[in-house]
């Protein structure tokens, strides 16, 4: 049994017993090793969940879920309560991730996840981060006797576009923290610059560099490794690897699985299957289903949809982790070569493949996997380890053609006339192969694919899909009043004209003193 008093983190790369707090998991990110933080165990649910926890709230589940990962001495139940109510305040929906039936396929429905300030899935998990990081800065910083200096955090990130603006909206006007963004100059969506440029607030800065993603990447790389910089200014991180992200994503999983739960019949509810579909780029997403699982939700299986960037999808058929240059795709929030938070999988895979189970060797044998992969690029793992991920996850890739094929074709084939992103195409493609595979109206399963956008943010994809179809208008049937509004705002935009560590750091010091 784990009691929630005991839950304590530990890096998927050590082979030592070092354990850490919640807060310091969240506060650092990534572990001294390299490794990403992960729960000492997975807690298991109660025995009678579905009876109790399939009539919650979306935030009334997150409190039970989330309770289970931090131990009250950390952060008491008026406190979490308190966190997870302010973080999903801002969203369109009331079930927060509403579950909708697609009627063209038979047992086929969509988790919407898009319905945050930023219209993007990633506002679940940076909308309750954003408030995490001020919490524990308030924490530290109430004891500190008058005219000592507070403790403050400057996150630095880089974005190719959806997690700048997610990020954004998660840490505006929040105390003691300062906030740069770094994107690559005219080559983010115009929405999307328009989403981050228009933020006022005085802490969140938007760094435009002339140069490319990767630029931006390596920039905030270097950032990170300055460490006098670093002692100077406590830089922090956000990105897909903090642990604080995957746990915020476990709750819609039951979420969605009690809103299909109960919208059955007794008889139906009784041999309720659920296969969950997720397009997925660095596997957080995906990971979270692997955590609700593993903590008891009665998940058949969970299905990796990849674009033509399918690290993921080969290493599930092979047993052979293998960068590949990244190719630009119509889902570019799935553009990577590789998948960071894939580590944190592997370490449960390889831990219950081994022949002792041991927590320690684990920790080993993920390094020395890592550290093949940065060296060689490539990784392969034994039958046995590979055998057991098969027996979470299967997987399919998706191509551009497709994708706008799918989009077109639910659009047309719907009661409702659905418009689905290209991101969430990937997903419902693969849904219905792995439908059309399991047999159709025969099939005994039902399918829940994730949609992680909405289509506004991907205008040119939706329109190159759906433009000709008499009757569709972009402006009347898929742009919300609140996103056309953007484009009349005041920006926010310091510009960086060349790639260089001097330079931004610079830029950053600069509007540092400018906010205090
Ligand atoms: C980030 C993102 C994804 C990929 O999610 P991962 O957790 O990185 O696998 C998919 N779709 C959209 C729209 C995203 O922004």
């Amino acid at each position: 049994m784990s009691s929630p008093l005991s839950q304590s983190y530990r890096s998927t790369r050590s082979s030592s017993s070092e354990s850490r707090s919640f807060e310091s998991a969240v506060i650092r990110g990534l572990a001294e090793d390299g490794g990403l933080f992960i729960p000492s165990q997975i807690p298991k649910v109660p025995a009678n969940f579905l009876e109790e926890w399939s009539k919650l709230s979306f935030q009334e589940l997150a409190f039970k879920i989330m309770r289970l990962y931090v131990s009250d001495k950390e952060i008491d139940d008026k406190d979490l309560t308190e966190l997870i109510k302010k973080s999903y305040s801002k969203f369109r929906s009331e079930k927060i991730t509403p579950l909708v039936r697609i009627d063209s396929k038979p047992n086929l429905y969509l988790l919407e996840l898009f319905h945050g300030p930023t219209y993007a899935f990633k506002d679940v998990a940076l909308q309750f981060l954003g408030n995490l990081f001020e919490y524990f800065l308030q924490k530290k910083n109430k004891g500190l006797p008058s005219g000592s200096k507070r403790d403050h955090i400057t996150v630095v990130g880089a974005t190719s576009g959806d997690t700048g603006g997610a990020a954004i909206y998660g840490l505006r006007n929040k105390k003691d923290v300062s906030v740069f963004i770094l994107y690559p100059t005219g080559r983010v969506s115009p929405l999307q610059e328009q989403q981050m440029t228009t933020v006022q607030d005085a802490n969140i800065h938007t760094l435009s560099v002339k140069g490319t993603f990767d630029d931006c990447q390596a920039l905030v790389k270097s950032v990170f490794s300055d460490k006098a910089f670093n002692d100077k200014y406590h830089v922090g991180a956000v990105n897909s690897i903090n642990w604080a992200r995957i746990l915020a994503q476990i709750t819609y999983y039951f979420h969605g699985y009690f809103q299909l739960y109960r919208s059955l019949s007794d008889a139906e509810r009784k041999n309720l299957k659920v296969k969950f579909v997720v397009p997925s780029g660095n596997f957080g997403d995906i990971l979270a289903g692997f955590y609700a699982k593993n903590m008891g939700l009665p998940i058949e299986n969970l299905v990796v949809a990849t674009n033509e960037n399918d690290i993921l999808n080969r290493f599930l058929h092979t047993g052979t982790y293998d960068k590949a240059p990244v190719r630009a795709t119509y889902s570019p929030a799935m553009d990577i070569c590789v998948s960071s938070n894939f580590e944190r999988f592997l370490w449960y895979m390889v831990r219950a493949s081994s022949a002792d189970k041991d927590d320690l060797k684990t920790g080993n044998k993920v390094k020395e996997f890592m550290d093949q992969l940065s060296k060689d690029g490539v990784f392969k793992v034994s039958p046995e380890t590979l055998k057991l991920a098969q027996s979470f996850l299967s997987s399919g890739s998706v191509t551009d053609e497709e994708t706008v094929k799918t989009i077109r074709s639910t659009y047309l084939e719907t009661s409702n006339r659905y418009i689905l992103d290209p991101h969430s195409a990937v997903g419902i493609t693969v849904a219905e192969r792995t439908l059309a595979a399991d047999g159709e109206k025969s099939s005994p399963y039902k399918y829940v694919s994730l949609s992680t956008a909405h289509p506004a943010k991907f205008s040119d994809v939706v329109n190159k899909a759906l433009g000709d179809i008499k009757g569709y208008s972009f402006e009347k049937d898929v742009l919300p009043e609140e996103l056309h509004k953007l484009a009349s705002l005041p920006k926010k935009i310091k510009h960086i004209d060349a790639v260089s560590l001097k330079v931004v750091e610079s830029a950053i010091e600069e509007e540092l003193s400018k906010e205090n």
